[in-house]
């Protein structure tokens, strides 16, 4: 169906205010950007890049909506440890998780991202990252969007 992907993120961007503690600074180009898809799973994944945001960094959490041409972009950025370049592929993958050690005590599967790109791509949009170890890590979300004429 046709969603509003503004409202889309508002809407798990407000849920996490409500929980964490944690400054969460929310950007829009404009109010409203239109895409087709499933909301349920388009939150879910804005929902698992904000979860590990939170989990792998401890500073603020920045997420930030542009559109270029017919393309919608979500980025969420982080100012964590970041993920190092021989990695960045593999987190996509199903149960990876960077430096098993360093991720057990903070819980999780290594599903997250996996059914993130999944659902991603059943939209006919991508998932891809961008990190600096030591600086932060950004991912994108870019989504085709409704051509308004
Ligand atoms: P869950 O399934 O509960 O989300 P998870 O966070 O381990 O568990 P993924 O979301 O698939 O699983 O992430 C895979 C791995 O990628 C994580 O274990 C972590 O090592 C790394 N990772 C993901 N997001 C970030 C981030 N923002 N900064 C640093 N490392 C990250």
């Amino acid at each position: 169906s046709k969603l509003n992907v503004v409202q889309l993120v508002q809407g798990i961007v407000d849920q996490f205010k409500g929980a964490y503690d944690r400054e969460l600074v929310f950007e829009t180009e404009t109010d409203e950007m239109y895409i087709n898809g499933n909301h349920d799973q388009l939150q879910q994944v804005v929902y698992i890049l904000m979860d590990n945001a939170l989990k792998y960094s401890d500073k603020a959490v920045d997420i930030h909506i542009s559109q270029q041409g017919l393309t919608v972009q979500i980025n969420v950025q982080d100012y964590g440890k970041g993920i190092p370049p021989e990695e960045s592929e593999k987190i996509f993958d199903r149960f990876y998780r960077i430096e098993k050690s360093r991720s057990r005590e903070l819980g999780g599967t290594g599903l997250g991202l996996a059914i993130a790109k999944v659902i991603m791509e059943e939209h006919h949009g991508s998932l891809s990252v961008s990190s600096e170890p030591g600086e932060g890590t950004a991912f994108s979300m870019r989504l085709p969007a409704i051509n308004e004429n």
